[in-house]
């Protein structure tokens, strides 16, 4: 049976939640009423009470780079010290074969001081990587350089601390294989599901083995999350296994862009900013300078990639993403579609305006407007220009929302977008924050029509939560979700 009708729900229309049930056919809505829908040949699902919300789209997140967290150590979130870290670090060590990666997701600089020699006390004949929070640095023991020099992983500094670009190849070097990749992404997407997320923007597949696993699960009809992806320029030397890719007309794949990373993030203190950081740590740098941004971005179009993401959080940063955009925009406006500005964290007004008349997309996350209770230290003053969704979105910018993979997921971000928003410029309505979750990432790839909002035409793509997930008050857990009008996860089947 293809229809079904989900009946005495409160469903979050034009900006409400209002009483209701929806008819269903196939993968679409097909019915909305304020009443009862009478189909003598649809399945019937009694919401009693449930709120339902359009399915989120995260326009910002990495399925595919922490999938492998399920393989490796994840300590991201976790509550606890350094020395209870070292116990958990030091048991998986000696699971792990020797001369092979322990891999730890989630070493909070602030919190555990980590450095070569105390890593080097956990495990000397395996290596181990420390991956920080930001994922833009980590930490090595002595072993770990061992097996990159005999892997001809070449690294400049050998104090084991790596940023930016040393620390992906890092990352590439220890990814794990396709057949983990297929594995690990769907059981990844499992989780995403539980937070309410329907679509995802993968903004840095960056290794072959990652994109063959998504088209792979795509063409076997294994991958239920639509996935846009947005390219590292590492894959760009891969020939016809790239190639065969970015032409993949899969369900639910698709191949986007290019990721560049024009600077790194605030909390290793490699943003790029145009005055020093106020805790003695320099300005940070630009990652990828102009003519290789240029270059590459050439190479994207050439490619047929439709868009350009440029990871920007500096000002300086951002103003070299500015500059790209304005002087390069006309050149590929045959090509390039959309350019997006991932983060832009620390815009000014002229950043802004640019947007605004070029048409350039701010794609922000929301729940790192804690950076500005957290950065004090190192922004100084300068923490409350941080997130100023409310100026971006009050200037007409195109404004979408992700995650990062903040672990939180898309509930949380909409309340720091609203009710937990440090200050004033921060501040969206309810409404603007669920628009920004949900039809405006739709929007910019192409599904504006139909994805994005619970109406009549639209995927049936649909968050069901046991309490009002926008109130303050509320335990804000996804009970249900359905993509496509079928049920791909549930609370109570979760945990019986
Ligand atoms: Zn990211």
């Amino acid at each position: 049976m293809s229809k079904r009708v989900l009946k005495n729900g409160f469903i979050y229309r034009g900006g409400k939640f209002l009483p209701g049930s929806i008819l269903i056919d196939n993968r679409s809505i097909s019915a909305i009423s304020d009443g009862e829908i009478i189909a003598p040949d649809a399945e019937i699902s009694d919401l009693s009470g449930a709120w339902v919300m359009p399915g989120f789209e995260d326009a910002h997140t990495h399925p595919a780079g922490r999938a492998r967290t399920l393989k490796e150590l994840d300590l991201r979130n976790k509550d606890i010290t350094w020395t209870e870290a070292t116990e958990i670090i030091r048991n998986k060590a000696q699971q792990t074969p020797i001369g092979e990666f322990v891999v730890c997701h989630g070493w909070n600089a602030e919190k555990w001081n980590v450095n070569r020699s105390e890593l080097d006390r956990l495990s000397s004949d395996r290596g181990i990587f420390m991956i920080n929070i930001s994922y833009h640095g980590g930490m090595l023991n002595s072993c770990a350089l061992k097996i990159l020099k005999r892997d001809d992983v070449s690294l400049e500094h050998s104090n084991g601390f790596v940023s930016e670009l040393e620390y992906q190849k890092v990352f590439i070097a220890t990814s794990p294989n396709m057949e983990a990749y297929m594995r690990f992404i769907p059981e990844y997407h499992k989780r995403m599901f539980a937070l309410g997320i329907v679509a995802a923007h993968d903004m840095n597949v960056a290794t072959l083995e990652q994109l063959t696993a998504y088209g792979r699960l795509d063409e076997a009809g294994q991958l239920k999350m639509r996935t846009f992806i947005y390219l590292n320029p590492c894959l760009f030397d891969k020939g016809k296994d790239l190639t065969k890719y970015i032409s993949h007309k899969g369900k639910m794949m698709e191949v986007r862009g290019l990721k560049l990373f024009l600077d790194g993030a605030i909390g290793t203190h490699t943003a790029a900013l145009t005055s020093d950081y106020s805790d003695g740590h320099g300005a940070g740098h630009i990652r990828t300078n102009y003519d290789e941004c240029a270059r590459l971005i050439s190479k994207a179009a050439g490619l047929g990639l439709q868009d350009i993401a440029m990871h920007c959080i500096g000002d300086a940063g951002v103003a070299l993403a500015v500059k790209l955009f304005e002087d390069l925009r006309d050149k590929y406006s045959g090509k390039i579609k959309s350019w997006r500005f991932e983060h832009f964290e620390l815009p000014d007004a002229r950043a802004i305006d640019s947007l605004k008349h070029g048409g350039g997309i701010a794609s922000m996350q929301p729940n790192f407007s804690w950076d500005a209770l957290n950065y004090a230290k190192s922004l100084g003053d300068r923490v409350w220009k941080i997130n100023p969704l409310k100026q971006i979105l009050s200037a007409g910018v195109s404004l979408v929302f992700g995650s990062d993979d903040m672990p939180s997921g898309p509930i949380e971000g909409i309340r720091w977008a609203t009710s937990l928003a440090p200050s004033e410029t921060q501040r969206l309505t309810e409404e603007e924050s669920v628009a920004a979750y949900t039809h405006s990432p739709a929007l910019i790839t192409g599904a504006g029509a139909s994805r994005g909002k619970i109406e009549k035409g639209f995927e049936a793509n649909l968050a069901v939560f046991a309490e009002n997930p926008l109130d303050k008050q509320s335990d804000h857990k996804v009970s249900q979700l359905w993509i496509h009008g079928k049920k791909v996860f549930d609370q109570i089947e979760s945990n019986p």
